[in-house]
């Protein structure tokens, strides 16, 4: 598909700096020892997220700065500066200390978005505890891996979600406390291992001084989202917030005034990375809202907080682009000045709607739960090309490699997406699964997994994941491409392409397709969107069958589960689901 490139398209009169549209000299005068040089590190040396954070504002003029504007899913609304955090980090850090915590030791959360969860996660890094924050919508099984494989000693939790805990407390020995936060006081009696956050952080000093740590000590853990095999725990070190702090400023083009919005659940990488980490190790005020999706909601908040940077994922784009331009209509969104988007393929379509709806168009940015921080990214003084995942992030080199991950492609070539080693935030294992870890280097690179081509102005197009592309009578076709085509039609608000086995072909296309309101399945609405794809697609990457369903299967990270659909088509075993959403 052949779309124009947009032109270094909105930003209007915003200075930045430096500017990116210089992208060749800034990668090569680009150096992390700068990026260091500007944060502040503990007394001794090492870095500490939560001190770069929060800690250092404290003696600038940020200190009474808003950091955290919250708004809850009972309308409440509350303010909190950087120095407010700062107290209420030291005593959850406190807190920890007087349970007995040590460096390194796992302090999860398994709790929604309100304003406990931040201050637990900063403070448990303060106490040198290594965190892992789990998506409040988890069940019993997916708790009880991530909690056991990593032998987590304190989970904080809510009255909510206790029932869950205990089922699977006999196959956790490593759990010592569960912390209990109950923001809006419902009646609650405290059973095995459980404390009251409320009663400990009343007690707690305001005063603590954060345990030193070294630039590789870890800080975080993420369990990947299990679009293959099972999830495991990708651990970050410290020194990941130079990665957070640079690409927050560069490619999500954060600026002092600015009000940012990361819509992402901390219990996914996107909502630590870039909804605490990166806006405030750069100082930056920023809105959290509890609520779910709803296109109303969404809007709301923009409006009511005046949002003016704000990052996303396609699935919620395409989400109001199926709600309809009539709901933006009804708000005031002119605050907006800079979209961004990751997590998935940004089909072209969602970029021209943004651009048409709201005068904006997204940028999409690339990486993954292993690399920490953003690696691919569509700059804010660059043209856009819609679909592309943009170039390098400065500090970082990412190539093709041909089938056996040693050759570099040249330009236009598929192959295998991958970085050279060696940035601030790539994970530094996977938890007790070393061996595992290692698999993903070859030499000097570290392999994705993912499929793309660099085009010849070094823009990276998303093709697949590697186990997902269809090879169709010896034709590699990416799902991406499929799904892309399928998404314009008029009627489609969602698809989902998979290779399905065929006795001559080794394996042909079957899109699953959701419905936008007001379109009913039929069979004839089928042979339309097949006839539009084949004037879209080349012969071979047309499906060759389409099913209806009410909606995908998605991780809560918003992915479409192909796997799934694959599985679920196959009759094959469903594998791991934790992730998926409700
Ligand atoms: P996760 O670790 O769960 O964030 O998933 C990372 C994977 O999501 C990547 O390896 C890609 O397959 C996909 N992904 C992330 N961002 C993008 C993007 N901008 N375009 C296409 N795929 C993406």
């Amino acid at each position: 598909m052949n779309y124009e490139p947009i032109k270094k398209p909105d930003i209007g009169t915003l200075s930045v700096k430096p500017n990116l549209s210089d992208y060749k000299k800034l990668r090569q005068d680009f150096r992390w020892e700068d990026i260091r040089r500007e944060l502040d590190g503990l007394k001794g040396g090492g870095l500490n997220i939560a001190h770069e954070v929060i800690d250092r504002h404290i003696k600038t003029a940020l200190k009474d700065k808003t950091a955290l504007l919250w708004e809850g899913k009972e309308g409440e609304s509350e303010k909190y500066t950087f120095n407010d955090l700062y107290k209420l980090t030291n005593r959850f850090a406190n807190v920890l200390g007087g349970l007995g915590v040590k460096k390194g030791e796992r302090v999860f959360t398994y709790m929604d978005r309100t304003p406990e969860l931040y201050v637990c996660l900063i403070g448990a890094l303060k106490a040198g505890a290594v965190v892992g924050p789990l998506f409040s919508a988890f069940g019993p099984d997916a708790v009880k891996d991530r909690l056991k494989d990593s032998k987590a000693k304190v989970l904080v939790t809510i009255p909510r979600l206790v029932k869950t805990v205990h089922e699977i407390l006999g196959d956790l020995p490593d759990l010592e406390k569960i912390i209990i936060v109950n923001r809006r006081k419902r009646p609650y009696e405290l059973k095995a291992l459980e404390i009251k956050y409320e009663e400990l952080m009343d007690v707690a000093l305001d005063a603590f001084e954060t345990v030193k740590t070294t630039n590789e000590d870890f800080a975080i853990m993420h369990y990947t989202s299990g679009t293959t095999g099972k999830p495991k725990g990708a651990a970050h070190v410290h020194q990941a917030v130079m990665g957070h702090y640079a690409t927050a400023r560069y490619v999500l083009d954060l600026h002092p005034d600015d009000i940012y919005w990361c819509t992402a659940d901390p219990g996914w990488v996107t909502g630590t990375s870039y909804g605490i980490f990166g806006p405030w190790s750069n100082g930056i005020s920023q809105v959290v809202y509890e609520g779910g999706f709803s296109a109303n909601h969404w809007y709301s908040v923009i409006e009511k907080y005046k949002v003016t940077v704000w990052y996303t994922a396609p699935t919620a784009i395409r989400m109001l682009m199926k709600a309809g331009e009539s709901v933006v209509q009804k708000y005031n969104l002119k605050s907006l000045r800079y979209i961004c988007s990751v997590g998935e393929p940004l089909n072209p379509e969602a970029v021209l709607w943004s651009l048409r709806v709201l005068g904006l168009s997204f940028h999409d940015n690339w990486w993954q739960t292993e690399t920490g921080c953003i690696q691919i990214a569509n700059y804010p003084v660059q043209d856009i090309k819609p679909g592309s995942m943009g170039r390098p992030f400065l500090g970082v080199t990412a190539a093709i490699l041909d089938e056996n991950c040693e050759k570099e492609m040249p330009p236009g070539k598929e192959g295998n997406l991958a970085l050279k080693s060696g940035w601030p935030s790539m994970f530094r294992t996977y938890w007790n699964k070393e061996e595992l870890y290692k698999s993903r280097f070859k030499g000097q690179w570290y392999i994705t997994g993912d499929r793309a081509r660099m085009d010849e102005d070094g823009y990276f197009w998303f093709v697949g994941r590697a186990d997902d592309v269809i090879n169709t009578a010896g034709h590699l076709v990416g799902p991406f491409e499929v799904e892309s085509a399928l998404i314009e039609h008029p009627a489609v608000a969602e698809a989902g392409a998979i290779g399905i086995p065929d006795p001559i072909a080794m394996e042909v296309i079957k899109a699953f397709v959701s419905l936008k309101d007001g379109y009913t399945p039929s069979e004839e609405l089928k042979r339309d969107i097949k006839n539009f794809a084949r004037k879209k697609l080349a012969a071979l990457a047309c499906p060759r069958e389409i099913e209806f369903l009410p909606g995908l299967p998605k991780t809560r990270s918003g992915k479409i589960m192909r796997r799934l659909l694959k599985a679920r088509e196959l009759g094959l075993p469903e594998g791991d689901t934790s992730t998926l959403e409700d």
